[in-house]
């Protein structure tokens, strides 16, 4: 069993690096892949623990995009996440550099956001939301603050409410372009794939030609397997997979805490358990493309 798509403590997960690492083996992983938001930081502290029980350790990112190269003033566009695999050990100074100033621009989206909810009549400060992301505060962890204080019930509520890419104290962050973002991975030596494309608004042909105009950007994989893709969706990804010769990716999202529905190596209700073979038909696939 794996799981090639989780996240620590170093971006918006609740685990710390090691501890996801105990769990994996608990849960009789044999192979992990950190994909952290913008950060190398959760896999490389993740590493001796690793090593340690034998676990296979995948070093991945996950980047937020742009879908679109011209911005409509005023109106926020929703993330596209691509996934990255395999990348140089250790990164190229580039990357590192880069990956550097998404932390910085992700820093002042925070300021900007908790602005924005105190004109919205929402007090709560940095400090709040870092007892939760002591490494780097997301999203996720401004929610939980909102939910200690009662502004909202849940999570998801403050989500829909405030925090969405299309909620009411949504600012804009400076992102690549999905076509960036593909360039980015490849340069750094990684392999691309769509993270979790249920999440993109375009379905039927209008997906396929995103995925077309991303196929000639360079992009290498699809995530077919996730804990939200449901197995209809998992099918059509799959043929998208094979119709664009894309290596199809899985993995469940895993967030501890800050996403409790989803079970490590298994996703919601075991939808996105992975055998090891898995693995080996996307390094092999991914061999085969690089030749
Ligand atoms: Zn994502
Ligand atoms: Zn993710």
């Amino acid at each position: 069993m794996i799981d090639l798509h989780t996240h620590t403590d170093r971006s918006d997960g609740s685990t710390a690096p090691e501890d996801l690492v105990r769990q994996a083996v608990a849960e009789g992983l044999q192979a992990l892949g950190i994909a952290d938001h913008d950060t190398l930081a959760g896999y490389e502290a993740a590493g001796p623990a690793a090593a340690a029980c034998g676990l296979e350790l995948i070093c991945a990112v996950e980047l937020s995009t742009r879908p679109n190269e011209c911005r409509q003033p005023g109106k926020r566009e929703r993330s596209v996440h691509v996934l990255g695999y395999w990348l140089l050990e250790p990164p190229t100074t580039e990357f590192r550099c880069w990956l550097e100033t998404q932390q910085a621009s992700r820093r002042r989206r925070n300021v900007d956001l908790l602005t924005k909810l105190r004109e919205l009549g929402v007090s709560i400060t940095l400090e709040d939301a870092e007892v939760y992301g002591r490494n780097q505060v997301g999203r996720p962890h401004i929610a939980r603050v909102l939910c200690d204080k009662g502004y909202v019930s849940t999570i998801q509520e403050a989500f829909d409410v405030y925090l969405a890419d299309e909620a009411k104290a949504a600012v804009e962050r400076d992102e690549p372009t999905l076509e960036e973002g593909i360039r980015l991975i490849q340069e750094s030596g990684g392999m691309s794939s769509l993270a979790h494309p249920v999440r993109l608004p375009q379905r039927g042909a209008d997906l396929f030609r995103l995925v077309q105009r991303l196929v000639e950007a360079g992009l290498q994989g699809i995530e077919v397997h996730h804990s939200e893709h449901s197995p209809a969706d998992c099918a059509e990804y799959a043929e998208i997979a094979r119709r664009f010769d894309l290596i199809p990716t899985g993995g469940s999202d895993f967030h501890g805490d800050n996403k409790p529905g989803i079970r490590l190596g298994h996703g919601i209700n075991g939808n996105a358990m992975l055998p090891y073979s898995f693995l080996e038909q996307m390094w092999e696939q991914c061999t085969v493309k690089r030749h």
